[in-house]
């Protein structure tokens, strides 16, 4: 069976292919949101998910999260003094995911699609299937997080030619895409974004609206209040979308803080945050070449589309209300899972052709004339455009710029500024023309770009039709066989821990946490009940352990209001 993961910046899922559509795998924990955390602790032990998320107050140096977004740099990342790339703390989620599938399917998983956002170039989507490769997963496939959504939501099934829209704010991303589902073909026509406008940032207003009302500064506070503040924020964010008000509270010194925040006041902290989700969303739809009104579809997907301050402002842009059947989390594994299907040539799904787009410009270096006999030289004339979807193959004609020229040099360039020293260079070809009058002689340049990666670059002079040509390959930064055994090799120190105590461990560092958190008889009631547990723990009885934890459980989740 081929899974579908998406391998989200906060969060992560699996899903897999039933005979009633695609369903999600629940964790170990018996949740469908596995959080995209890791921590490992000196002794080279690793926990993933809420485990790792919970270690995050307490061991902050032993935790990583939003790896996803530094995928296919070169940033290393140190905990507790062990490092590691990004793709290898993506391939500890994935390979976290991919027991608990096994667990649950009863099978072994070797293969999956992979979801990636639309504007992940090719270093990272490389980056994204060797994490794959690490963790035991052979990757083929990797599909556009929006086109998954669009798939999930069942728009591969339309009959009528759709344009939608797919508005994707996750914890600290956003992400627009424009798609048309056009006979059969399903195509994504722009996308657009900002890499630092998410969920996160409405918590972080959440955040301040609080410090204001209560008269505290953010500077006073520890890392480890900074946290706990956030943590309020975020569940105060998440509660407020259901009523008119909330009341937050937050431990400070010995003194709780209590103050109640209206929908309406956190909605007016939050307009500039409106207000920067308005850009990309205008430029996709330019790029596409659509207007507002031309969106047939609105389809939400990431956690933070589940504000309703984000819903209401959609609906006033676009007079539309957005289709919200599935849920905003679950859509893009979802879609994935389908995704897996289609390449298993299921029966149940139809095979529909999914493109890509060129999340970047391709052309070349010229020479304008911006005034009879005024030359500039090294201006950009771009090629492939942007967002052109791919594969695609455009050719340019120029011509000679000097009386006399006996050459023509195709410098390769990528970017979006008008001047190439701007853009970055990516190789260049040089080609004979016969010596004439300037703007006489002329050559067909044209650039080939495919799903790849591989962008072909043809030169022909027309006069003599003398042709050269030449490939560039996509950041070519993968790793053979060879060198993927001996990454997992080196790794191989590390000590997953097993599955089934992954409660316990949980339980236990909450319990740690609230211990910090709480003073007085309420700390000594808790340490009774830690005592407890940790004395049942070290019995293994497991009619005790399971006892004396729903005990401390209960304590927590009263502590915890
Ligand atoms: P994602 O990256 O798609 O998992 O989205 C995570 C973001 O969604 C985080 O910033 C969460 O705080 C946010 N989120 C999840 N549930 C809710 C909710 N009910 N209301 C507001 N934001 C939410």
């Amino acid at each position: 069976m081929i899974v579908g993961i998406d391998l989200g910046t906060t969060n992560s899922l699996i899903a897999y292919f039933t005979e009633e559509g695609p369903k999600i795998i629940p964790n170990r924990l018996g949740k469908n949101l596995t959080p995209s955390v890791v921590s490992v602790d000196k002794e080279g032990n690793v926990y993933v998910g809420e485990t790792a998320r919970e270690r995050m107050s307490l061991y902050p140096d032993s935790v990583a999260m939003a790896f996803k977004r530094s995928m296919g740099t070169e940033r290393i990342y140190d905990l507790s003094g062990h490092r590691f790339k990004p793709e290898e703390l993506s391939s500890m989620v994935l390979r976290s995911l991919k027991e608990d599938a096994e667990s649950f399917l009863g099978e072994e998983i070797t293969e999956a699609v992979i979801s990636v956002p639309a504007y992940f170039d090719d270093k990272r989507r490389k980056a994204t299937k060797r994490a794959g490769e690490l963790a035991g997963l052979k990757v083929e496939r990797m599909i556009s997080e929006p086109t998954a959504a669009a798939v999930a939501y069942g728009l591969y099934d339309k009959t009528k030619d759709t344009r939608f829209l797919v508005f994707d704010l996750g914890g600290g991303t956003f992400d627009v895409s424009v798609l048309e589902l056009y006979h059969n073909i399903l195509e994504v026509r722009a996308v657009a974004g900002d890499n630092y406008l998410g969920g996160e940032d409405f918590t972080e207003v959440m955040a301040k609206l609080f410090l204001h009302k209560s008269g505290l500064q953010m500077q006073k506070l520890s890392e480890k209040d900074q946290v706990r503040l956030y943590r309020q924020a975020e569940k105060a964010k998440c509660a407020i979308s259901d009523g008119e008000k909330v009341t937050m509270t937050f431990l400070y010194g010995e003194e709780t803080r209590e103050e109640q925040i209206t929908a309406k006041e956190y909605e007016e902290a939050c307009e500039e945050l409106l207000m920067k989700i308005r850009e990309p969303v205008k430029k996709s739809l330019a790029d596409a070449g659509l207007k507002l009104s031309d969106i047939d579809e609105v389809l939400l997907i990431g956690g933070a589309t589940r504000l309703s301050i984000v819903r209401d402002f959609l609906i006033r842009l676009f007079r539309k209300f957005p289709d919200t059947k599935l849920n905003p989390d679950e859509t893009v594994a979802l879609g994935a899972a389908v995704q897996a299907a289609m390449k298993e040539r299921r029966e149940e799904v139809k095979e529909v052709i999914l493109t890509d787009v060129c999340s970047f410009t391709l052309g070349t270096e010229v020479v304008v004339e911006f005034e009879e006999g005024k030359f500039e030289d090294g201006r950009f004339c771009p090629i492939i455009e942007r967002n052109t979807v791919i594969p695609a193959s455009h050719t340019e004609r120029l011509y000679t710029a000097r009386d006399n020229q006996d050459r023509v040099r195709v410098r390769v360039l990528q970017g979006e500024s008008r001047f190439a020293r701007n853009n970055l260079y990516l190789g260049e070809l040089e080609i004979q023309v016969p010596p004439a009058p300037k703007g006489q002689e002329s050559v067909d340049v044209t650039y080939t770009y495919d799903i790849n990666s591989l962008l072909e670059v043809e030169v022909k002079v027309v006069s003599t039709g003398e042709t050269r040509k030449m490939i560039i390959k996509g950041q070519d930064n993968q790793m053979t066989d060879e060198e993927i055994a001996r990454r997992m090799e080196e790794l191989s120190y590390l000590k997953i821990q097993p599955r089934d105590q992954e409660e316990n461990r949980l339980v236990l560092l909450r319990a740690e946490r609230m211990y910090e958190e709480t003073l007085g008889d309420r700390r000594k009631k808790l340490d009774h009940y830690i005592t407890a547990f940790e004395t049942a723990l070290k019995k293994g009885n497991r009619e005790e352990i399971d006892h004396t934890r729903e005990d401390l459980n209960e304590i927590l989740e009263q502590e915890d209001e």
